[in-house]
């Protein structure tokens, strides 16, 4: 429900703006077509991805023998479904015990989706300990302390500007020692320097590697929805310097760019795994295919 909430702004943009292309014509051909296609690009699914949805939509289409508009909706849903790579695993790793390191660019969320991961991953009877390895800011690894001792966990940090592998070694000495389940990791996000960054998650990883080789391992990325294309971009970029195993889309609520799940799962084939729905520590959730694709188009 509170992902259909969320997605309503979505559905505006995408799923009514659908159906008044189906309702506006009699028959199917190249111009309705052509309406579709213009309407998921605007809905920020992404070109490339539009291209292969609306292709093999028009091939289903002569396949079945349609000719009525409205029997087009089920067939474009199934497309999209299909498109989404259904077999990626959406599931979070939880089992005893995990690392998971949290990246993405500043103001996308990765603070406040740290803790409602914590808080939610607590509420599973889980322990859970946080490493606030943004040591690049100050107001991060504050912003962190408050998040930890709302939900009772606890929150491993350095002063600002100290190197965030000793911030993760600490991390890990204290899950190893307490046998807690899950080490969340907070990194810094700096983009604009690539090498920086490449090299600041290798030695992170590299420490994990070595300090640590029993854990499991999550990657995820956190992206902004609203930034649309950009997110897409980011991800890009951030594919390139890091193995990234799911992504967490957030602030879903209130902007009609959700269709840029559709490009991130198909364009670069890697699940979304989390999505943000609003600010409160309730306000993310498990993300699936089915309950997507149902809330943004009807
Ligand atoms: P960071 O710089 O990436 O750590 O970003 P923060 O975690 O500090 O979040 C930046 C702002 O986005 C804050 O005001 C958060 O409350 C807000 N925010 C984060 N996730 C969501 C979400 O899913 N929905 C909404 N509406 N706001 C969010």
């Amino acid at each position: 429900q509170k992902l259909k909430k969320g997605l309503s702004k979505t559905r505006e943009e995408m799923g009514v703006k659908i159906n008044t292309v189906l309702g506006a014509y009699v028959k199917i051909d190249d111009d309705l077509l052509e309406d579709l296609e213009d309407v998921l690009i605007s809905a920020d699914i992404g070109m490339t991805t539009t291209m292969t949805l609306i292709d093999n939509l028009r091939e289903t289409i002569i396949q079945n023998k349609v000719n009525d508009p409205s029997q087009v909706m089920p067939l474009l849903k199934e497309e999209i479904k299909k498109a989404m790579n259904p077999s990626l695993n959406a599931e979070i790793e939880t089992a005893s015990p995990t690392v998971i390191l949290v990246i993405g660019v500043n103001g996308v969320g990765k603070t406040t989706t740290i803790g409602k991961l914590a808080a939610r991953l607590k509420g599973e009877g889980k322990s859970v300990i946080i490493a606030a390895a943004d040591t690049f800011r100050a107001a991060a690894i504050d912003q962190l302390k408050t998040w930890g001792s709302r939900a009772g966990v606890d929150v491993i940090h350095h002063q600002e500007g100290a190197d965030p592998a000793a911030v993760i070694y600490d991390g890990i000495q204290a899950a190893k020692s307490r046998r807690s389940d899950i080490l969340i990791c907070d990194t810094a996000g700096r983009l604009h320097n690539k090498a920086n960054l490449m090299k600041e998650l290798e030695k992170i990883n590299r420490v994990i590697g070595r300090d640590f080789p029993q854990a499991h391992r999550e990657t995820l990325l956190v992206l902004d929805a609203t930034t649309g294309q950009n997110a897409l971009s980011q991800a890009k970029t951030f594919n390139e310097v890091s193995e990234i195993t799911g992504i967490v889309l957030t602030k879903l609520d209130g902007t009609a760019k959700g269709g840029v799940i559709i490009a991130l799962q198909s364009e670069l084939n890697l699940p979304v795994k989390l999505v943000g729905v609003g600010e409160g520590v309730d306000d993310l959730q498990k993300f699936n295919i089915d309950d997507y694709v149902d809330a943004i188009i009807e």
